[in-house]
């Protein structure tokens, strides 16, 4: 559900506190290309991206700078893509300790988790695709190998999504667990 600043978003707007049904609604509003509406029609900043969301918040005009800030304040909420860093870094570092022999229980725990991380993930459209992906590609949990690669193939498929390129999983230790084999994380 991305706005497009040529047609007005959200369609149905909700009706303003103590609004009776059948008075005056609020003519929809317009939101600029790229702002992600929530399922309450109003914007949802951990869906959009920075830039298209300080195009309609003050932010832009909070800089001594006459153009929009492109990065987001280190202490503020977070964007889509903040959130995904984040998120990701979660994910991989949980991979990474996962045992390599795991008893039916952590595996069973393990599944629980992904199973409510994807219902709970505050990215709305994000999680729509995610549990999709889940239902297509059930959790494998057997080991932490098997795990990490689970999770390297489904971070790639949201990688191929928004068209940046893929990671190659044989190297997800590498940069989650054991650092890089040339020494730089030493
Ligand atoms: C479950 C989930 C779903 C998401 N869905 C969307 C969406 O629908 N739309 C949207 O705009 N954003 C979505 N995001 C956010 C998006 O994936 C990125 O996090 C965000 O765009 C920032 O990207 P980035 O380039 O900084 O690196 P990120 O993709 O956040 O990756 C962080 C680091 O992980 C490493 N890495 C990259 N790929 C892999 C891989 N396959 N395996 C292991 N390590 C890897 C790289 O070192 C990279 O720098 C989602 C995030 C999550 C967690």
């Amino acid at each position: 559900m991305a706005a497009d600043s040529t047609e007005p978003q959200p369609t149905s707007v909700p009706a303003a506190d103590g609004a009776v049904a059948g008075t005056t609604v609020e003519p929809p509003k317009k939101f600029p290309k790229g702002v992600v509406l929530g399922k309450d029609g109003k914007p949802c900043r951990s869906c959009t991206s920075f830039a298209a969301w300080a195009s309609q918040t003050k932010s832009s005009l909070n800089t001594t700078a006459t153009t929009t800030p492109t990065q987001p304040q280190k202490d503020c909420p977070p964007d889509v893509e903040t959130l995904g860093r984040s998120t990701w870094t979660l994910l991989h570092s949980i991979a990474a300790t996962y045992p390599p022999a795991p008893t039916p229980k952590e595996q069973s725990d393990l599944k629980s988790f992904m199973r409510l991380f994807s219902r709970l993930y505050p990215c709305w459209v994000c999680a729509e695709d995610f549990q999709a992906y889940m239902q297509k590609q059930e959790v494998r949990a057997g080991s932490r190998d098997e795990f990490g690669n689970w999770l390297c193939e489904a971070h790639n498929e949201v990688n191929r999504k928004l068209g940046k390129s893929t990671f190659d999983c044989a190297k997800w230790e590498e940069r989650w667990r054991t650092g890089w084999k040339d020494g730089r994380c030493e």
